[in-house]
């Protein structure tokens, strides 16, 4: 799939496809062919998505399409606010060319690795923190991990990723050509990272955050529940939080219990859900203060 990216890029800038079309149709055609992996080699047979599962995930990619094109929408006002006081200004200073100054592969990333950094401590604070943790939670619910599941993920949850990785991005003025693709490596990565599909990495596994490394952070036991960075393992790897077994994967993933799960993905449920959800439940903030490693369920 990764060596696939360049032909894609050649594709979209032959046909002129918007940003929002390359990233839209990339995403979906990631997740196809990953989904289609999954029935021809799965990693677990016992992890594959049921009619109904899919049908839950499709609802969840739904409900994603709404909140990005509402961030979206948000985001283009925000630019042309800023474009607008910028000219005002006339403040100069661009780091625009110190990124057209680097060579494509090495903005790639560099711009993939910062904006890694913010979601991987949003996403380790939401399983330190019963206040975050109440969104987060959806997306331990199910009791396996595969591409289709990926995507459900609340939609304050996404929120907060999207903004932690854009934001650095606006400020160090990455150019929107290197962002559009550093954008579609980190969804479609996040979408293998998930993928129930056999085989290994091997050596890269520790440079490329994959399903080997992920599978263990959807453990139910907390010791092994690391690998809070998705696409890349190295903040992981920096602040501690690697985690690397030997053992093929765990034998165990999903649902925290206590932790609030809806009945059916409809918003006035995701919203009111997660707010009545009494604070004591996390994945790890109780446990981790008395060390506990025990499965959580
Ligand atoms: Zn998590």
């Amino acid at each position: 799939m990764l060596l696939a990216l360049p032909a894609y890029a050649l594709l979209s800038w032959h046909w002129s496809w918007s940003a929002e079309v390359t990233l839209a149709l990339g995403t979906l055609m990631a997740l196809a062919w990953l989904m289609v992996c999954e029935r021809l080699s799965p990693g677990r047979p016992d992890w594959q998505p049921s009619a109904a599962d899919m049908r839950r995930d499709a609802s969840s990619l739904g409900l994603a399409a709404v909140t990005d094109t509402a961030l979206s929408l948000l985001i283009h006002a925000a630019a042309l606010a800023w474009q607008q006081h910028e000219a005002g200004a006339s403040r100069g200073g661009s780091l625009q060319p110190m990124w057209q100054w680097l060579p494509m592969p090495v903005a790639l990333v560099l711009v993939i690795a910062i904006g890694e950094f913010l979601p991987y401590w949003l996403h380790r604070w939401a399983h330190e923190r019963p206040a975050l943790w109440r969104w987060h939670a959806l997306h331990h619910w199910p009791t396996a991990v595969n591409a289709s599941n990926s995507v459900l993920v609340h939609p304050l949850n996404l929120l907060w990723n999207k903004l932690g990785r854009l934001l650095p991005w606006f400020l160090l003025d990455v150019p929107a050509d290197v962002m559009l693709w550093a954008a579609l490596f980190i969804q479609a990565q996040e979408l293998a990272a998930h993928a129930n599909v056999a085989g290994s990495l091997r050596g890269l596994r520790v440079w490329l955050g994959g399903a080997e490394l992920h599978r263990w952070h959807h453990s139910v036991v907390l010791a092994e529940a690391g690998n809070f960075g998705t696409v890349l393992p190295w903040w992981d790897w920096v602040f501690g939080s690697l985690v690397l077994p030997k053992a093929a994967g765990p034998t165990q993933v999903g649902w925290v219990p206590g932790s609030w799960r809806p009945q059916a993905l409809r918003w006035v449920d995701l919203i009111r859900g997660p707010l009545h959800q009494k604070p004591k439940a996390s994945a790890s903030a109780d446990s981790a203060k008395s060390g506990d490693v025990s499965p959580r369920t």
